[in-house]
């Protein structure tokens, strides 16, 4: 195995450290969590009062100033574990950031320490009932009111943390005759009037993730709600296009590390399950399709590894991290169905992890951005046209 130059000592103090953090509060519960269908709130607040949530912001905001791989090690440790109903990443790694980049230093002030205690739980709210590839096709409007203030109306779906969500970054149309250059990002909180949640949403995967709806009738928002103040107004899409090589990069990162750990679980059960009066791992056909399957696997940790190395350089183009997305999640599926497949009827039950995990795997090919509009994206890098 290739090793990784990434970690430094303290990177895997941090390590060792979220993993006890894991065993302690995470593991314990998560069965239960599935059931329910959301984690519960404590676990938030927990993970802020250990440091856990946005490390990466700067202090004066409630972080650490942490680089990027402390919030890779929680996501690789996350995905590795099956722990899939935790939405720390999305919180500290996509919304915390739009808010640090974009936000007035006023709406910082405002949401990044709660973010960072967990006594605010960020989400993200792009996709409607119509639109989620083609997000330019959105309903929801915000019309701006003679006194500046803005009336939002629509409603969103498949939203990750919205049961819990404190904060939402809502995608909406400020100008709806203009398109993308007519769609503007605002911050609203939870508790508004005619800001409601659905229930979370029963699925096939990510059983403990509270993914749920969210429904905007007549919500009246003041002009200070607008990401960004004034200057932004009309400016969402081009933030939203900024922000996509490392969303893209993070569901990559935990597709690796799921695909590793699936591996490593199924490499102790063929090795101690007996068929015909031998270990499964005895046969040809398991060693070589494991050979074949860690190949792949070491193959993707060190494409990530070098897209990760370029994001910290601010060198990840989107191009390349869609390569990343949408490689490395069919390959986790890939692997996910042939761990299963050795694990016999056994991989079909729901109390083994590569059952969790296979179903899990399963969203990370559709998430973020399909992996067909993936391929566009790498199309038009490549100088051919497309339309998504
Ligand atoms: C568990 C979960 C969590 C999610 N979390 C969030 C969240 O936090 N926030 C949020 O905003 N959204 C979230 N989403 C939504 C997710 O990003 C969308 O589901 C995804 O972008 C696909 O959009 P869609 O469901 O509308 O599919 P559609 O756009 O309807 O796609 C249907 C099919 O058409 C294909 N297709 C579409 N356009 C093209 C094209 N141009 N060329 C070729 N094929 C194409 C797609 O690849 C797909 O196979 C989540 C979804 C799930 C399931």
């Amino acid at each position: 195995m290739i090793e990784r130059t990434l970690f430094s000592p303290e990177h895997q103090a941090f390590r060792d450290s979220f993993r006890r953090f894991m065993a302690a509060e995470i593991a314990p519960h998560h069965a239960a969590w599935e059931v329910q269908g959301f984690v519960d709130k404590q676990v938030w607040t927990k993970a802020g009062a250990l440091g856990f949530l946005c490390m990466t912001q700067p202090e004066a905001y409630g972080g650490f100033d942490a680089d990027k791989l402390y919030s890779i090690i929680q996501m690789e440790e996350l995905s590795a574990a099956g722990f899939s109903g935790m939405g720390y990443g999305l919180h500290t790694e996509i919304v915390a950031p739009y808010i640090l980049h974009y936000g007035t230093e006023a709406q910082k002030q405002h949401f990044l320490p709660a973010m960072a205690t967990g006594a605010m739980v960020g989400a993200i709210a792009m996709t409607e009932p119509a639109a989620g590839s083609d997000l330019q096709g959105i309903k929801t409007t915000a019309m701006v009111q003679a006194d500046g203030s803005y009336v939002l109306n629509g409603s969103k779906t498949f939203i990750t943390n919205g049961w819990h969500s404190d904060v939402v970054i809502v995608v909406a149309k400020t100008n709806p005759t203009a398109g993308a250059k007519g769609t503007s990002l605002f911050l609203l909180e939870a508790g508004v009037q005619g800001f409601t949640k659905g229930k979370p949403l029963n699925k096939l995967g990510l059983k403990a993730q509270d993914t749920c709806e969210l429904f905007f009738d007549n919500v009246r928002l003041p002009a200070t709600a607008l990401l960004g103040g004034t200057d932004m107004l009309n400016k969402g899409f081009v933030c939203l296009m900024e922000q996509l090589p490392w969303e893209r990069l993070q569901i990559a990162i935990g597709a690796v590390a799921a695909a590793q750990a699936a591996i490593g679980w199924t490499l102790d059960y063929v090795k101690q399950r007996q068929v015909f009066g031998q270990a499964v791992a005895a046969f040809q056909h398991t060693r070589f399709t494991l050979a074949e399957l860690q190949t792949e696997v070491q193959i993707a940790q060190v494409f990530v590894d070098k897209c990760t190395e370029l994001l910290l350089q601010d060198k990840l183009d989107t191009a390349t991290a869609s390569m990343a997305k949408y490689w490395c999640t069919d390959l986790q599926c890939k692997v996910m169905d042939v761990c299963v497949q050795l694990h016999g009827g056994n991989g079909f039950m729901w109390e083994y992890p590569i059952t969790r995990a296979y179903a899990d795997a399963r969203v990370q090919r559709i998430y973020g951005g399909t992996n067909e509009i993936m391929k566009e994206v790498i199309t038009r890098s490549m100088g051919l046209g497309g339309k998504a």
